[in-house]
């Protein structure tokens, strides 16, 4: 499953951009992360480098 952004925790730090090996998390035009479903690669990495918290499993 493709990991989903909760949009009211998400503090637009960007680490998760950052992180992301397949490019696949954007901003948004309110600063929240954004993940790209056809682009992700379901690895996992964004769920656990979110300090957030704000990426879970979808
Ligand atoms: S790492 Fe978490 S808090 Fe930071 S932009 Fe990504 S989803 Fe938002
Ligand atoms: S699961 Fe992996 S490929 Fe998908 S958005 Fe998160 S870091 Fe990127």
């Amino acid at each position: 499953m493709i990991p989903v952004v909760d949009r009211n925790e998400c503090t637009g730090c960007g680490i998760c951009v950052d992180d992301c090996p397949a490019a696949a998390i954007t901003m948004d035009d309110a600063d929240i992360a954004v993940i790209d479903k056809d682009a992700c690669t379901d690895c996992g990495i964004c769920i656990s480098s979110c300090p957030a918290e704000a990426i879970t499993e979808g």
